[in-house]
């Protein structure tokens, strides 16, 4: 189906990369976290067979085995690939050659305590690597150092960060993001991104487009036989050319459950699919749509009465305002949202006047300009509100959701943690600038 007007920005390597991915120049930080303070005179990696027998070193002993070069191509879910990554480290073959186990599968574990599932056969035959180079430097902590998996063939996820051990298993046992709703295998030429069917595309005509903020735009789409969804779960978005080029990205369902599908695209400059979406578009107007998608930063109206702390960066708030929508049981909600200026705020009059209707509070954190007598300044751990603060509503362990721009969503984390909130209560969604 061509979207009319749409011509695609084909980035040179776009015809080597796998169905829905497009080729990013930058290098995203994509972890939940802050990076683990994990130093190489304190490292030590193990791995560990079924029958408890360990296989250790420091970090003395890994930079003594054979290293080697590795240049390859890395693929994240979230649809950007980076092309002919240059990474030095040492082979998986080298560290399971005198490892005696009959083990079937593996749990790789990171210092940051999440944990993701492998064939074991994957990390041999010269596919994977514990890397301690980027780019003839040392592993930066936020790409994982001061080292890493690197299993290329598979989506990024599994090539876990700070890692600290291979738990060997004679059965699957799926890791953090599998239970988390990602698929169990990750092949990204057979886009297995998540657990379950993604869904076909289907055909979504735009009945109405309405301008949020001079770069924000939400559009309207009927998309016939589009699941319903729960607040917080996202679509694919797939736009093609009159010459069968297509581009596809992710985007944030705007809406609540049960009416029209509405997504709201922030403008990115020099962007393929955003400019195009939030500019462009007008009724009338064709796309394909897939989903929707993603369990783990859904919320569930109505599970419980449980209130809701949401944190919002940017166009990170898209997905929060379809959980605030969909609040019709007046669950208390708290809202910190950050924006660089008042003109930035998307959803203002709507937010206002839930505002005056509602068990809605929200907090505005301006970080270029703010309107007379507001507060200017990042989130900052004065704007977070503790467990048993009265700024925040008593009740049950609040549902805590951050969604906003990936530098953004790890400093508001460890704020959260640091004020007392249970990290296994704390949902993160990060896409934005990308470092
Ligand atoms: C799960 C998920 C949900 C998302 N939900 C939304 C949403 O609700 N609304 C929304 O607007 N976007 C959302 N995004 C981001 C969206 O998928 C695109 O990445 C974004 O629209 C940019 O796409 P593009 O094709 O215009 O730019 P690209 O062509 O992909 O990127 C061009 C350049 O801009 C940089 N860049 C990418 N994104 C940004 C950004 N946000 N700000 C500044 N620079 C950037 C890239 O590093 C790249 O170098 C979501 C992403 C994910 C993974």
């Amino acid at each position: 189906m061509i979207t009319r007007g749409f011509q695609g920005a084909r980035r040179p390597g776009h015809e080597r990369l796998p169905s829905g991915q497009y080729p990013e120049a930058g290098f995203p930080v994509m972890s939940i976290g802050p990076a683990p303070p994990v130093k190489p005179d304190t490292w030590t990696f193990a791995i560990t067979t079924e029958a408890g027998e360990r296989h250790a070193w420091d970090w003395d002993g890994i930079t003594r085995l054979p290293a080697e070069d590795i240049i390859t191509d890395v693929h994240c879910v979230t649809k950007w690939s980076k092309l002919d990554t240059r990474w030095r480290g040492v082979s998986l073959d080298t560290l399971l050659k005198d490892v005696a186990t009959d083990a079937t599968h593996v749990l790789a574990e990171g210092a940051d305590g999440y944990t993701t599932n492998l064939p074991l056969a994957d990390l041999r035959g010269g596919r994977a690597w514990l890397v301690f180079e980027f780019d003839g430097r040392p592993l930066e902590p936020d790409h994982g150092g001061p080292a890493r998996l690197l299993v290329p063939h598979l989506y990024l996820w599994k090539s876990a960060k700070w890692i600290t051990g291979l738990r060997l298993l004679t059965r699957d046992e799926d890791g953090f993001w599998e239970e988390n709703g990602y698929h169990a295998y990750g092949d990204p030429w057979r886009e297995q991104r998540y657990a379950g069917d993604l869904g076909a595309w289907r055909a979504a005509t735009v009945t109405a487009v309405k301008a949020e903020t001079p770069t924000a735009t939400t559009i309207v789409l009927d998309v016939p036989g589009l699941p319903e969804h729960l607040p917080g779960q996202t679509v694919d978005v797939k736009l093609t050319a009159a010459d069968g080029y297509d581009a596809q990205r992710s985007y944030s369902i705007a809406s609540p459950p049960g009416g029209p599908l509405e997504l709201t695209v922030q403008s990115t400059r020099g962007g393929e699919v955003s400019p195009h979406l939030s500019g462009e578009a007008r009724p009338g107007d064709r796309i394909e749509v897939r989903g929707p998608i993603g369990g783990s930063f859904a919320w569930e109206p109505g599970e419980d009465d449980a209130p809701l702390l949401l944190i919002a960066g940017g166009s990170g708030i898209v997905p929060l305002m379809s959980m605030i929508r969909s609040n019709t049981r007046g669950v208390a909600a708290r809202l910190i949202y950050s924006a660089r200026t008042p003109a930035d705020i998307v959803y203002a009059g709507e937010l206002a006047e839930r505002i005056d209707a509602s068990a809605l509070a929200v907090t505005f954190c301006y970080t270029r300009e703010a309107p007379p007598g507001e507060r200017l300044g990042r989130i900052d751990a004065t704007v977070i509100p503790g467990p048993g603060d009265g700024a925040f509503p008593e009740g049950p362990r609040p549902g805590i959701f951050v969604c906003g721009p990936p530098g953004f969503t790890r400093t508001v984390v460890s704020l959260l943690v640091e004020a007392g909130h249970d990290p296994a209560a704390i949902r993160v969604e990060s896409f934005g600038p990308v470092a």
